[in-house]
């Protein structure tokens, strides 16, 4: 009996996980000189970046491709119905979950950045 999988013990595979992003920008209030001066030109704190002269911005929840994680073990269950593939990966790599189907998993980087985009909903 011959068995193919989608993928081999070694291999390096990206995956996808839903983020949510966040950036920091100079505070707009006091333009990122972290306090403000007053008409009798003393200075105080600026209160919406609490002087720190950033803000952070977060960004709505988007699937983003995580780095490459490299395959240690496959399980296989080969039934009437077909196969079924699972993939295990070292613990500590990347995320928590360290099993995935084949469906989760891509060979490259495009291939995994072009489903981001389909899920995002954005036109290729
Ligand atoms: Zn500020």
């Amino acid at each position: 009996m011959k068995i193919e999988c989608k993928f081999g013990i070694g291999d390096k595979v990206y995956l996808i996980a839903r983020l949510s992003k966040s950036e920091i920008m100079p505070c707009t209030f006091c333009d990122g000189t972290r306090s403000l001066t007053g008409k009798d030109k003393t200075k105080c704190k600026c209160p919406v970046c609490e002087g720190t002269g950033e803000l952070t911005k977060y960004s709505d929840l988007e699937y983003s491709v995580l780095d490459s994680v490299t395959i240690s073990y496959i399980t296989l269950r080969v039934g009437a119905r077909g196969q079924d593939e699972v993939y295990l990966m070292e613990e500590g790599e990347i995320c928590r979950k360290h099993s995935f189907g084949p469906a989760e998993l891509f060979a490259t980087k495009e291939e995994a950045q072009a489903q981001c985009d389909r899920w995002n909903g954005k036109k290729i």
